[in-house]
């Protein structure tokens, strides 16, 4: 994937990640807010039942009261009986007589002579009410009179509904039930929605929003209160909207550290430290051939780092980071512990085979790849001389450390080769100072050869000198019969290349052996 498509992708996801947590949020806050409003809706509609039901025994009871009232009307006596009933309740604002449907005096204005306006609803017992309008133009407001035989009681209906208005976006609404007549309500209220919702039996209940209707087991009276329409509901599309820029802003920047994230975890180190722990480097082997029998002695182990998709990554390209990032002696161990798995068993059947090591500046350091070897060697039962090292001669270079070691791995059974000889400093003093049993010529020696043509001056004097030393000799990539042969007729023991076979797995490596086997019966 292109790093604009990943950057794209990421960039997708996160910001589909962001909005889908804020609309989540924004839902839930929602919900919280309407679970609230709906116990404020519960508890409003509860006190403003509590609050009409006092109002309304205030008129009750001062009507009661005057109801009594033996003597003539509008005298000093009963003007004085009316303010002393108004003052006694709170809720009254002012008492009146009446005589003939006219309104003759007032504990507020005296004698008055005014026509009573039709009732707008009657109670049983006797009861009627009507609202009237007071106050100065421009200012007016209503007021409820209720009347019982010859008295009328004025309340201010603000008193119905005097609770504190918390959220003032509740409805309420106080109403005789028995016509449906509105006493008092908070400002905006829908009567009609009101009037519906005392034609409901139940309550509270859910309409396109909540209602709940408080009936009065006292008086026939009843307050609704509802919540205004899905108004957060409504509001979450407006909410997102407004969210959008910012979140979009946000996914950037999440995108953009989620890509750093990556690069981070994408470091060389990582990768080999997971492959390592995933085990993804493996053994793979090519075979070694007498030039002597033309027949197989053993194979050089080869590492591949498998990777997850099944890639695999050849040794030159990670062995040498392996070595810097210090990295290289988990993966030495990786690779015998592949060789075991791969061809253990096999070499505990076969001890005229081997198996050759190559191994890294760090593990010629001291003998911890002796400790790790020997378990594996019990184990399988593999004989040390079966196990041999290459070491290539940049590492040996300090002959003065690099000697007791190599002395160690050879008094341990092994033997050692100098791999990729005479492409380093090799010296024939070099040599001599070095405990080693070999020497492996470079492939790069081999090219010029490759039509049987001494062309090439260097392999001659390499073969001569390791020839007076009596070391070993192993040619590296060996393409054509014509090498062969010229290795063969100048006293090269082994040869290693394409022309027996290219490194392979070691369930492979196995066939092979047996093919070999089957052709040696068979001549
Ligand atoms: P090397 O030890 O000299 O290995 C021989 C390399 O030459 C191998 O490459 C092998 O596949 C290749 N080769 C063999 N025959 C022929 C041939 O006929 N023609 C050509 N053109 N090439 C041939 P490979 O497997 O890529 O390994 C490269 C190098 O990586 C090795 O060189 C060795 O230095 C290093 N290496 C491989 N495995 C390990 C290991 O387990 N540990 C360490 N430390 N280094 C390793
Ligand atoms: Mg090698
Ligand atoms: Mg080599």
């Amino acid at each position: 994937m292109s790093s604009r498509l990943t950057a794209l992708t990421t960039y997708c996801v996160v910001a589909f990640a962001v909005l889908a947590t804020l609309t989540a949020a924004v839902y839930a806050s929602d919900a919280v807010n309407e679970r609230q409003q709906r116990q404020q809706v519960d508890v409003f509609s509860n006190r403003a039942l509590l609050r009409a039901e006092l109002v309304t025994s205030e008129a009750d009871s001062a009507l009661r009261q005057l109801m009594s009232y033996p003597d003539t009307p509008c005298t000093n006596d009963h003007m004085q009986r009316l303010r002393q009933v108004e003052e006694q309740f709170r809720y009254i604002r002012e008492v009146a007589s009446t005589h003939d449907m006219r309104l003759r005096c007032s504990s507020l204005h005296g004698a008055v002579d005014i026509a009573l306006p039709p009732p707008e609803w009657t109670y049983a017992g006797g009861f009627t009410a009507w609202h009237t309008e007071v106050g100065k133009r421009g200012n007016e407001r209503q007021m409820l009179n209720v009347r019982l035989g010859n008295h009328v009681v004025v309340i201010d209906p603000r008193f119905y509904l005097d609770i504190v208005p918390l959220d003032d976006t509740i409805k309420l609404t106080v109403l005789e039930t028995q016509h449906g007549a509105v006493i008092s309500s908070w400002p905006h209220t829908d009567d009609a929605l009101v009037r519906a919702a005392l034609q409901r039996t139940g309550s509270p209940y859910f309409e396109g929003r909540y209602y709940v209707v408080e009936r009065s087991s006292r008086y026939p009276i009843a307050v609704v209160a509802y919540e205004p329409e899905d108004r957060m509901r409504r509001d979450v599309p407006a909410q997102l909207r407004t969210l959008l820029p910012p979140a979009l802003v946000l996914s950037a920047i999440g995108t953009w550290l989620v890509l750093r994230w990556r690069r981070t975890l994408r470091t060389p180190r990582n990768a080999m430290l997971q492959g390592i722990r995933r085990r993804q480097f493996v053994a793979w082997l090519q075979p070694l051939v007498s030039l002597e029998s033309g027949r197989c002695v053993g194979a050089e182990a080869l590492v591949r780092w498998k990777l997850e998709d099944g890639t695999l990554v050849a040794p030159d390209t990670f062995i040498p980071m392996a070595e810097s990032l210090d990295l290289i002696e988990p993966i030495t161990d990786q690779v015998i512990r592949s060789v075991f798995e791969g061809v253990g068993a096999m070499l505990a059947r076969r001890r005229d085979l081997h198996v050759s090591l190559n191994l890294a500046g760090k593990d010629l350091a001291g003998t911890r790849v002796l400790q790790t070897l020997k378990a594996s060697l019990a184990r399988y039962g593999v004989r040390p001389e079966q196990i041999w090292f290459e070491a290539i001669e940049r590492t040996l270079m300090d002959t003065a450390s690099s000697a007791p070691v190599l002395e160690a791995f050879r008094a341990a059974g092994h033997r050692i080769f100098i791999d990729d000889f005479g492409t380093g400093y090799s010296s024939l003093s070099y040599l001599q100072a070095l405990p080693v049993d070999g020497i492996k010529i470079d492939r790069s020696f081999l090219l010029s050869l490759a039509s049987g043509e001494e062309m090439n001056k260097i392999v001659p004097h390499i073969i001569e000198m390791a020839r007076s030393l009596d070391l070993l000799m192993v040619a590296e990539g060996v393409e054509t019969e014509a090498q062969a042969q010229y290795l063969r007729e100048r006293g090269v023991q082994f040869a290693q290349g394409w022309l027996y076979a290219k490194a392979m797995p070691a369930d492979e490596f196995l066939r092979y052996l047996e093919r070999e086997a089957a052709r040696t019966r068979e001549t």
